[in-house]
């Protein structure tokens, strides 16, 4: 039997899978995408019809030979709830065509090649951990501010996931008793206020009481229900008073909630990654100068926060990295 490949020479195929696209890249053992695919997800239609496109873009990246196959493994990063011990995906609401369906075991048969899933935010904060902002620090935070909020924890290369595998929704964390209602059924989640749905809804609010003149309205062509959390940041640069405000607003949210992942799991850094995270990054020094007022932690400000090296590819990425996982790798 042929020594197993150096490092250097192993390859990862990351799988993305979205509610509309799968997307799909070929990933060294160092982090860096070298080709990449995507194809849409039939996601209202059968499983196996699912099934098909993963197929499809898994297929155009790996070799033809079979003998260079085998230096390639398989991660695919799904939308929740899903069991990332088992790889099977229990019930996302933006994929209906998967109801308890064995992904990691599908996908280790089609190609008898190693296979490894996780929630989309988990293996975001793994690469991010491996390869990107958090590489060389033990204790990583990562979270995505986009639609809605995903988190994930990893300590030391490995991610932390719990009792049964459900660890790491820091986005469903409340901060307010008397807040709104987030989708997930709590009141206030940091989702519920400070995701981009939820920020142009704060915007509209904002409007709708303060009677004044907002680029925010103008942006979204005079449509109250048009604003967006984009809409909001595209204001917030042509220098709207109303944007800041919001922004201001939400960057307070963030500190009070990070007040608590800081007493609870002292993280040696802080990754924000999506499109309300890069925004947000303006704000990071106005965060961690909030910090004293929400943590116990009589240190808190010192706690880094970076943006995500991976943006548009934290799918990609984040399949790769979970392959990699040192506690998937020990087991
Ligand atoms: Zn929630």
């Amino acid at each position: 039997m042929a020594a197993p490949a150096p490092d250097s020479e192993r390859y990862t195929i990351g799988v993305d899978i979205g509610g509309t696209k799968v997307a799909a890249g070929v990933v060294t053992a160092q982090g860096e995408i070298l080709r990449k695919t995507r194809v849409p997800m039939p996601t209202q239609g059968a499983a196996e019809e699912a099934f098909a496109a993963v197929r499809a873009a898994v297929d155009s990246l790996l070799p033809g030979e079979k003998g260079s196959r085998e230096r390639y493994s398989i991660g695919a990063s799904s939308p929740g709830p899903l069991d990332p011990r088992s790889g099977v995906i229990i019930n996302p609401p933006n994929l209906p065509c998967w109801r308890d369906f064995p992904l990691a075991q599908r996908i280790a048969e089609t190609w008898s090649l190693p296979a490894a899933v996780d929630n989309d935010a988990n293996a975001a904060a793994l690469a991010e951990a491996l390869w990107g902002a958090g590489r060389g620090y033990s204790a990583v935070f990562y979270a995505t501010l986009g639609t809605g909020i995903g988190t994930g924890i990893v300590f030391d290369g490995k991610v932390y996931h719990g009792r049964t595998g459900a660890a790491g929704e820091g986005g469903h964390c409340s901060i307010d008793f008397h807040g709104p209602r987030c989708a997930c059924g709590k009141l206030g989640c940091i989702e519920a206020l400070a995701s981009g749905p939820n920020v142009a809804r704060r915007a509209r609010r904002r409007i709708a009481e303060s009677r004044k003149a907002s680029k925010i309205l103008e942006l979204a062509g005079g449509n109250e229900d048009a604003v967006t959390g984009e809409t909001v940041a595209e204001a917030y640069r042509r220098g709207d008073a109303v944007a800041k405000a919001v922004l201001d607003e939400t960057a307070e949210y963030l500190a009070m909630w990070l007040g608590n992942v800081i007493d609870l799991i002292e993280p040696d850094v802080v990754i924000f990654g999506g499109g309300m995270g890069d925004l947000m990054a303006e704000w990071f020094d106005f965060i961690r100068g909030k910090l004293p007022a929400w943590t116990v932690n009589s240190r808190s400000r010192e706690t880094p926060l970076l943006g995500a090296r991976y943006s548009q590819d934290a799918g990609i990425a984040g399949g790769a990295a979970i392959c990699l996982d040192a506690g998937k790798r020990a087991g």
